[in-house]
């Protein structure tokens, strides 16, 4: 029997369904993290969630050097919905590309979009990379669901099949510095999403493009210049406080 309490059981995300009695299996990278980094061996406990069955207790009932074979046998958590967020980002490069899906998702956005503008540093991206961030983020903080990753495509294109009923909350670092708490509170859109820019801002295009549109919301995050992933985090902290979950 497992003396540990629930909470402090490691937790993993996978793609198999989750009920009573049902077998998962788990693949070697997350068979080596058992075995090989926690030590675990069959009769061991461990929490799993697939983002649509709920978070179960498993039971190790055999585990390899390549495969784990694991048996629900108890709901830890309902299955609940994620609120919907938005979070639109000019990727940056290497750890800091890591950094940002790691904290958008503790922060609980719910859809990761990786946009190209006019200053992005970056052509390509590994949508695997984001997601496989994303999944370590959300294990780590009890989500039951991890954020949807979206395509790497432009600015101009999200913007033209933009939903209008999305407020977009366009991060500005040119407006005049004031707390935007009070505009943000006051926002009735069905559901929002948040733009952050590249290291080098918005072109003047660009934000010609953004304010053009109703459905956009400039928000200035005070007077300094944040470091885009440092932006990140700020918004995502003011609209889960006014609009969002806290
Ligand atoms: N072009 C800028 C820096 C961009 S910072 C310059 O060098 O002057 C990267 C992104 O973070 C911006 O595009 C914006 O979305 C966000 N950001 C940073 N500081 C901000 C602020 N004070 N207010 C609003 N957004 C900010």
């Amino acid at each position: 029997m497992n003396q540990k309490p629930p909470k402090t059981l490691p937790r993993l995300y996978v793609t198999s369904a989750l009920g009573e009695g049902l077998q998962v299996t788990l693949e070697k990278p997350q068979t080596h993290y058992l075995r090989a980094v926690l030590r675990l061996d069959a009769g061991k406990e461990v929490r799993l969630f697939n983002g649509s069955d709920g978070e179960w207790l498993g039971r190790i009932e055999k585990i390899t050097k390549k495969t784990t074979e694991l048996i629900c046998h108890s709901l830890l958590k309902e299955q609940t919905e994620p609120r919907d967020l938005w979070y639109l980002f000019a990727p940056l490069k290497h750890a800091r590309l890591d950094y940002i899906a790691q904290k958008a998702t503790e922060m609980g956005a719910s859809h990761l979009r990786p946009v190209k503008t006019a200053y992005t540093q970056v052509s390509r991206i590994k949508e695997e990379r984001i997601s496989a961030n994303a999944v370590e983020a959300a294990e780590q903080c009890n989500l039951l669901s991890v954020p949807e990753i979206g395509s790497y495509v432009s600015l101009e294109k999200i913007i033209d099949t933009w939903p209008e009923d999305r407020a977009l909350i366009f991060c500005h670092e040119g407006l005049d510095p004031g707390s935007p708490l009070d505009h943000i509170k006051e926002l009735r859109y069905n559901s929002y999403a948040v733009l952050i820019g590249p290291e080098g801002g918005f072109s003047p295009d660009e934000i010609t493009l953004l304010e053009s549109k109703d459905f956009v919301i400039p928000i200035s995050l005070g007077p300094r210049i944040l470091r885009a992933d440092t932006a990140g985090v700020a918004a995502l902290a003011l609209i889960q406080a006014t609009i969002g979950d806290w």
